[in-house]
């Protein structure tokens, strides 16, 4: 018997393939593979997760209320405007069923994040890839690539796995270039991380403009990866019809709680954000002086280039024989590199003596 037709289109989706989580055989493991947060959550997010079990008979709220009455004081934004989303993955492909369908066209930058190709072919749109210039999304290739079929136009800003970001003005200039029907998502999930003085998150731009929206998450920066939760600023009519098509109960009630405490623990973040910026540096020199080339990063992890090194494959099965776990870059057409978060101080240690360790 047949099975039921499918939609034309879904088999091009290569399914998502996240980070490798276990390494058989290793005493000890190191997950640098999908960018989680170096010191795990926050414990006010984990007592509250823990607070919320005795009512998990009870439907959560289904508009968040508390967590995006939490999130509009914490980010200066009109609660009006704010989505939550089964991960910001969740608003990613809602965006994509509310606004392109069959044959229309979804731009992304060549090394974007894999989630933008897969969330355009799930509506029956298609994906089209656009060159980047040393690894960092390109304006100039961007604008030129829309057609009158373009519907969205999705940038991860700093990029997953590139860690390049583009400027404010760099941002503002592409928006400008956009016809107003074209739906700009600046995928801003690593922002917390960011520190260079002409790096914006876009929220302005998302509250001022009606084509644009921001997407964050509490996945990174936050370590709440396992409890799906993500966020966006959207302009009023997009937030209408997001809320339209959302599962009514999207948000877990333990998730709205744990996001609660942990937009609270502005210590913890803190220390997270401080964390990150020392020890990226000090990890990208450590790499440099065994002769790795470092792509400039501006989020929590850094890709590496092994070409005239090692081979990546080799060197990646090296390190998860010494259960440190890192992530391949074949999928994102960029077979030469590994992408390695940053971890806590001894893990990224743990790496360094490992690649110094690597017969080459
Ligand atoms: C990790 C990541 C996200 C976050 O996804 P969630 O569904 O919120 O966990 C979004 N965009 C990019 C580019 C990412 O790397």
């Amino acid at each position: 018997m047949a099975p039921p037709a499918l939609r034309p289109g879904l088999l091009d989706i290569a399914p998502y393939v996240g980070g490798e989580t276990h390494a058989p055989g290793a005493e000890r493991l190191i997950r640098l593979a999908s960018n989680e947060g170096a010191f795990g959550p926050s414990p006010k997010a984990v007592a509250a997760y823990r607070a919320a079990a005795d009512e998990m008979h009870r439907y959560p709220d289904g508009g968040s209320r508390t967590l995006v009455e939490a999130l509009a004081r914490h980010h200066g934004v009109d609660p009006k405007l704010i989505v939550c989303g089964n991960g910001s993955d969740e608003i990613l492909h809602l965006l994509a069923l509310a606004y392109a369908g069959p044959g229309d066209e979804v731009l992304y930058s060549a090394h974007g994040f894999l989630v933008y190709p897969i969330a355009a072919r799930s509506v029956g749109a298609v994906p089209v890839a656009v060159p980047e210039r040393a690894l960092t999304a390109d304006v100039d290739a961007l604008l030129a690539a829309v057609t009158p079929r373009t519907r969205i136009l999705y940038l991860a800003n700093p990029n997953n796995p590139t860690g390049s970001y583009l400027s404010e003005s760099e941002l503002r200039r592409l928006h400008a270039g956009l016809p107003d029907s074209v739906l700009l998502v600046i995928d801003a999930a690593y922002a917390e991380f960011a520190d260079a003085a002409d790096y914006s998150a876009g929220q302005e731009m998302a509250t001022g403009f009606a084509n644009v929206v921001m997407t964050r998450t509490f996945s990174k920066v936050y370590a709440l990866g396992g409890l799906r939760l993500g966020w966006a600023v959207c302009p009023p009519a997009i937030a209408d019809a997001l809320h339209r098509i959302r599962g009514p109960f999207n948000i877990n009630s333990a998730a709205q709680a744990a996001g609660v405490a942990a937009l609270d623990d502005t210590v913890f973040v803190g220390a997270a954000v401080r964390h990150n910026h020392q020890a990226r540096q000090w990890f990208a020199d450590r790499l440099g002086a065994l002769g790795l080339v470092v792509h400039p990063s501006q989020a929590n992890f850094v890709l590496v280039s092994f070409a005239g090194w090692g081979d990546p494959e080799s060197v990646r099965q090296f390190l998860k024989a010494r259960g440190i776990l890192v992530r391949q870059m074949s999928a994102y057409g960029l077979p030469a590199c590994l992408r390695i978060t940053i971890g806590r101080s001894d893990e990224l240690s743990a790496v360094l003596d490992a690649l110094t360790a690597y017969p080459r």
